[in-house]
């Protein structure tokens, strides 16, 4: 059973700063670094070390930036199997982190945008039973589109909607949906997470699962009338960019490997508490032998 991530793959630099810069203000950075990010890569990332056979579906251009893109996923050992070269650049984010760890980001995603996996095939390769993972950085016309065929080929579909498009509205008609706080608010007009999730289900989600940061996680299945409650572990937060890149790839494999929701989200909180621990996006999880010790 193997997991598409279909999504986005960029190059990150990272600004290491004290404070964030008000608007119209400049502020100098301690430390500048690129790295290899993109919410697909992140989560296809955490996927296959998570222990499930993982393929990335995604869009670069053919610009030097492209060629570093396929070295580090290489290197990782995410294949370039599924990957299509635009005439578009690279997307790119700029990533500011400040002293408590807490994180803001820009993202340029023309290649995501632009990208249409049904004309390049994924609907001949996905095989009933396999999972497809989305975000949020595809065209949203994209995404429903994908939602549909998945379900045609009778694949389990994750939809963690982040970013969210302009609007603040998303397809929600996934078997699994997944939001931080803030976005499950915007989502849903609903700030309690607990109504929020209710709201997600309620607009089409089979079940919900709601970030909370350093206070965990809510999982709501379709069909229960309260949430079980997912508790963070207790770490000291380095960088929390990326962690639920972590929590949702590793999500998608675990519920492909058989898990059931409530266990898979206590898996995956667990990696994510490990992913703030350390700098950057892509690769900040636990690699797969300490993901064994996470399952022991
Ligand atoms: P996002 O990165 O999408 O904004 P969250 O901040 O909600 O999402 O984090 C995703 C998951 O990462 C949480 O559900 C939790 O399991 C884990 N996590 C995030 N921050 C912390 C933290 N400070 N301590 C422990 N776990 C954390």
């Amino acid at each position: 059973m193997a997991v598409h991530v279909v999504g986005n793959v960029a190059l990150d630099t990272t600004f290491r700063l004290a404070r964030f810069p008000e608007p119209g203000e400049t502020v100098n950075a301690a430390s500048a670094s690129v790295a290899l990010g993109g919410k697909g890569a992140n989560q296809a990332l955490a996927a296959l070390r998570a222990g499930a056979q993982t393929w990335l579906w995604a869009a670069l251009g053919q610009d030097s930036e492209a060629e570093a893109i396929r070295r580090g996923l290489a290197r990782e050992g995410l294949g370039d199997r599924f990957l299509t070269a635009l005439p578009l650049p690279s997307d790119r984010s700029s990533i500011l982190i400040d002293a408590s760890g807490e994180n803001q980001i820009v993202s340029a995603v023309a290649c995501a945008r632009a990208y249409d996996p049904l004309s390049v095939g994924w609907a001949n390769i996905a095989q009933a039973g396999d999972s497809l993972v989305l975000q949020g950085n595809l065209g949203m016309d994209v995404t429903r589109v994908m939602l549909d065929a998945a379900r045609s080929a009778s694949c389990r579909t994750v939809l963690n909607a982040s970013p969210l498009a302009d609007g603040c509205s998303m397809p929600l008609g996934a078997d699994v949906v997944i939001v931080n706080r803030g976005e499950a608010a915007m989502l849903t007009g609903e700030r309690d997470p607990t109504e929020a999730a209710r709201a997600l289900i309620a607009h089409g989600a089979g079940s919900a699962v709601v970030t909370l940061g350093g206070a965990g996680a809510l999982v709501l299945s379709g069909g229960d009338s309260s949430p079980m409650r997912i508790p963070a572990r207790s770490v000291r937060a380095v960088d929390t960019s990326g962690a639920g890149d972590v929590f949702c790839g590793t999500l998608a494999a675990r519920l492909s490997l058989g898990d059931a929701l409530g266990r898979a989200a206590q898996i995956s909180g667990a990696a994510a508490a490990l992913a703030v621990t350390r700098a950057g996006t892509f690769g900040c999880g636990p690699s797969a032998a300490e993901f064994q010790a996470i399952l022991e």
